[in-house]
């Protein structure tokens, strides 16, 4: 009852917002090349993807791959007009049918960042969290290790299904053309939060076990939750990742490519109405929430 109050009002704010032109004048301006378009988004549900992608193909967007990407911050050539690219973070299992089916259907590349211990073991840390009825928030907060010894005494008190990919659902998607498969780390830990050997072995080792799976090279990045600093993009730097996405809300610009492993995007949340996704894909959204 309160997500779905929550999502009507959502869903009249986005109404109103499209209705004050404001979607119009972003896509005027993705027109003029003064950004790529760069969205993110975790589990959608098959419609409010398949909803994304083809509003985006009927205004005309063209679909970037992460070496076009790397290829525009590299060149000193002007950025592409109506240009937008497509992550996706974890390795959910509903990515398959809902996001993958859906790229492979309008042949568009996305890009799937995964974390490699989920789909070992089936289930993001946080849904343990969660069904014990505790605040995700808080956890994120303490120091790795204290973190990892709280969530294994629930983890070992709660059975869950699977939700993250298995590996060879893995292997398989990474046979599309348009899919590519980026990293995640390990156990998708907040980063920040750990100590330096730890942060290079969540780097190193998930790239080596998802490069050993899809047999093929993993160079692009996504921070879990976001969170990062100078040590983390230093030692991306020193595994050879070629490219990698934060979660600041923002418009990818020229010069946000001047840091090509700490890239901004639109997260659009799941389970709310097409009206709200639009504003969330195009950053109107953002602009009052975030
Ligand atoms: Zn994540």
């Amino acid at each position: 009852m309160k997500k779905k109050l929550r999502n009507l009002i959502g869903r009249l704010l986005a109404i109103f917002f499209i209705s004050l032109g404001l979607t119009r004048r972003v896509k005027k301006r993705a027109k003029n090349g003064e950004f790529i378009l760069s969205v993110f988004f975790h589990n959608p549900g098959r419609e409010l993807f398949e909803y994304c992608i083809k509003w985006l193909l009927k205004n005309k967007f063209v679909f970037l791959t992460q070496n076009d990407v790397i290829a525009y911050s590299q060149q000193n050539k002007p950025l592409p007009k109506n240009a937008v690219i497509i992550t996706v973070d974890d390795g959910w299992q509903g990515n398959i049918e809902n996001v993958v089916k859906v790229a492979a259907k309008y042949k568009v590349p996305v890009t799937i960042f995964i974390s490699t211990e989920p789909v070992q073991n089936g289930v993001y840390w946080w849904s343990y969290i969660e069904a014990g009825n505790k605040n995700v928030e808080f956890y994120k907060t303490l120091p790795n290790d204290q973190r990892l010894t709280e969530v294994k005494d629930i983890k070992d008190t709660i059975v869950l299904n699977r939700e993250a990919m298995t590996s060879d659902q893995v292997k398989e998607i990474a046979e599309y053309d348009c899919i590519t498969i980026g990293g995640h780390t390990v156990n998708h830990p907040i980063l920040t939060k750990c100590n330096d050997e730890d942060v290079y072995n969540e780097l190193n080792t998930s790239k080596i076990v998802l490069e050993e799976w899809i047999n093929k090279p993993v160079d692009s990045f996504a921070y879990p939750n976001g969170s990062y600093g100078k040590r983390e993009v230093e030692y991306l730097k020193q595994l050879n990742y070629s490219i990698a996405y934060t979660t600041k809300a923002a418009y990818l610009n020229e010069s946000s490519l001047q840091n090509i492993l700490e890239l901004p995007r639109f997260f659009v949340l799941e389970n709310i109405s097409n009206a709200e996704a639009l504003c969330r894909m195009l950053g109107v959204w953002q602009a009052f929430f975030d």
